[in-house]
Parts: C-alpha cells; sequence; structure tokens
C-alpha cells in the first residue's frame, strides 16, 4: 500500500494534507450550515454571496482562514462585517482533522494504519460540527443530517470492523472471526439502542415537564450515533452528553450573570436593554444536540481511555485505594 510507505517515510506530508484538507471540508461546512437551515436550495448549487448585499464571493475571497484575515473580516462589496464564525468553524474543523489523523498514529504502525476508519471519523465529525452549530442557531437538527446516519452507520460497521471489534457485543456472545456480519449486527443493536434510550428518556421527560423535552431531531442523532459507537458506546455517549450539557448550561447561566454585573457597574440610563433580555432566553433555551455530540465525538475517539476510565480509575477512587 502506497499510502502506508508514504506513512512511514513521510508522515509530515500526510500530516499537513489532513490540516489543509479539513479546512477545505470547514469551507463547505460553513455553506451547508448557512443554507440548509434557510431555504431549500441545494447546498452545492451556486456561487456563495454576502448575505447583506448579495456581493459573489470570489475564490480568493473563499480561502479558509485566511481570506477572512486579509479582508479584516470585511465584505468587499458593503464593507459589512463577516462573522468570526467562518474562519472559526474552518480553523476547528482543520484542527480536528488533523487531530484524528495523528490520534489514530499513536496507536497504529504504520502499515496497519486503519485508513477507513479516518474516512469515516473525519465524516462523521464534520457532520457532528454542522448539526451543532445549527442546532445552537435555530434549535433544530434537520434529518437530512441525522437520518441517514442510521443506515450509513450500518454499512460503515459492515465495512470498517475497526469501528466495533474492540468493543463489540455481537463477538461477546457468539465467538470466532469478527465479519463484516458482525460488524453490521453491532451497528443495528447500537441504532436500536440509541433510539430506545433517548426516545424513552424523551417520553419520560416530556411528561414530567409537561410539554415537549428534547426534540425527535435527539433521538435520531442518538440513533445514528449509535450504529457507529455501538448499544454500549451509546449509553456512554448520553452519560458524557449529559455531563457536557450540564457544564454548558451552567456556564451559560454564569454568562447571564456577568452581563447582567457588567450592565449594573456601568449603570447608563440609556444603557440597550436587548442584550440582557437576549442573554436570559438564550439560557432557557440550551439545545441539547451539540452536547450529544461532542459526546459522540469522545466516545468515537476516547472509547479505551473512557472504559478505563469508568471500570478502574472510577472505582478505585472511590473504594480509596
Ligand atoms: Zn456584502
Amino acid at each position: 500500500m502506497s499510502l502506508s510507505v508514504l506513512l512511514e517515510d513521510s508522515p509530515a506530508i500526510l500530516s499537513a494534507f489532513a490540516a489543509v484538507f479539513g479546512l477545505l471540508v470547514g469551507s463547505f461546512l460553513n455553506v451547508v450550515i448557512h443554507r440548509l437551515p434557510r431555504d431549500g436550495k441545494g447546498v452545492a448549487e451556486g456561487r456563495s454571496h454576502c448575505p447583506r448585499c448579495g456581493h459573489a464571493i470570489a475564490w480568493f475571497e473563499n480561502v479558509p482562514v485566511l481570506s477572512w484575515l486579509a479582508l479584516r473580516g470585511k465584505c468587499r462589496g458593503c464593507r459589512g462585517a463577516i462573522s468570526v464564525r467562518y474562519p472559526a468553524v474552518e480553523l476547528a474543523t482543520g484542527l480536528m482533522f488533523w487531530f484524528v489523523f495523528e490520534h489514530l498514529r499513536s496507536g497504529h504502525a504504520p502499515a496497519g494504519y486503519p485508513w477507513g476508519l479516518l474516512l469515516v471519523l473525519w465524516a462523521l465529525l464534520a457532520v457532528l460540527l454542522a448539526a451543532s452549530m445549527i442546532d445552537f442557531d435555530f434549535q433544530i437538527l434537520p434529518d437530512v443530517l441525522t437520518k441517514p446516519m442510521m443506515p450509513l452507520g450500518i454499512v460503515c460497521s459492515a465495512l470498517v470492523l475497526e469501528l466495533h471489534r474492540e468493543h463489540s457485543l455481537v463477538a461477546r456472545w457468539k465467538g470466532g472471526d469478527y465479519t463484516w456480519l458482525h460488524g453490521a449486527l453491532d451497528g443495528v443493536l447500537g441504532m436500536l439502542a440509541g433510539l430506545a434510550l433517548v426516545g424513552g428518556l424523551r417520553s419520560i421527560a416530556s411528561r414530567f415537564a409537561g410539554r415537549e423535552a428534547m426534540g425527535l431531531g435527539d433521538v435520531k442523532l442518538m440513533g445514528g450515533l449509535g450504529a457507529f459507537v455501538g448499544a454500549v458506546g451509546v449509553v456512554f455517549v448520553l452519560l458524557v452528553g449529559a455531563l457536557l450539557g450540564s457544564v454548558m448550561g451552567l456556564l451559560n447561566v454564569l454568562r447571564i450573570f456577568a452581563v447582567r454585573a457588567v450592565r449594573m457597574s456601568r449603570r447608563r440610563a440609556q444603557r440597550p436593554r436587548w442584550r440582557w433580555d437576549i442573554a436570559w432566553i438564550a439560557g432557557r433555551v440550551i439545545p441539547f444536540g451539540p452536547a450529544l455530540s461532542l459526546g459522540g465525538a469522545v466516545v468515537l475517539l476516547f472509547r479505551s481511555e473512557l472504559n478505563v476510565f469508568l471500570f478502574e480509575t472510577w472505582p478505585a477512587w472511590v473504594q480509596g485505594r
């Protein structure tokens, strides 16, 4: 395999490629995040335009991160501000792709590098990032992103055996070689577990809250994640997601108090009221999608470390050993 030879001889080239490819994918994710929830127009159609003045964005204004810096965050047509979120999403995707590449490198010899797993993780994490940003903005998880995760997860489980092999439920009750059939079955079990777990949780929470708690989008997302991480993994995703969600919620409340404190200390009569109102509203609507996505990323990348922590480090610490 020539890629493995390249990995052995000059890993820096592939490392740089991973980062640059991530930047480009991040640039595409910006388009997805912007267009998907807004109009029926396909994300691949037509060139990008400034949402304010309609100025068509040329290729040299669309170079990830660099263009934003060169333009100092302003549109060339109307001089209006371009959100710092665009380069931030590009940078985050670049770092993410680079990190996954290096992370897999630390656990595998060049000859046995799991290229298939790398591609699956890149694609899945990119979808999770886009879904999270849309959920942040609109409190929805688009079906176009969550639903295909379920069948694709099962297909990937059959094709890329590294996804489940080490933590397989199917292999536990049916020994022998781990084949594509085992993988597909692990994917199906994971999907069903994710759907049942969050679907059940949703109906219980909705009954207690007296209104719809969590969206159906969260249920589909967990079904999709389950297909990739398996039935046990999806429980971990929920645990880590709930933990991260609580931290996010707490930070949001602290932010509200900070905004209020700043407001109080300035005590200017004409100080606008809207900022406080927006913080208040934002504090009450916390989408669960980003927390679950982050939980999914943690389980996908650090499953073994999580196992050691939950079943060895933590019990030993509780027992004072
Ligand atoms: Zn403009």
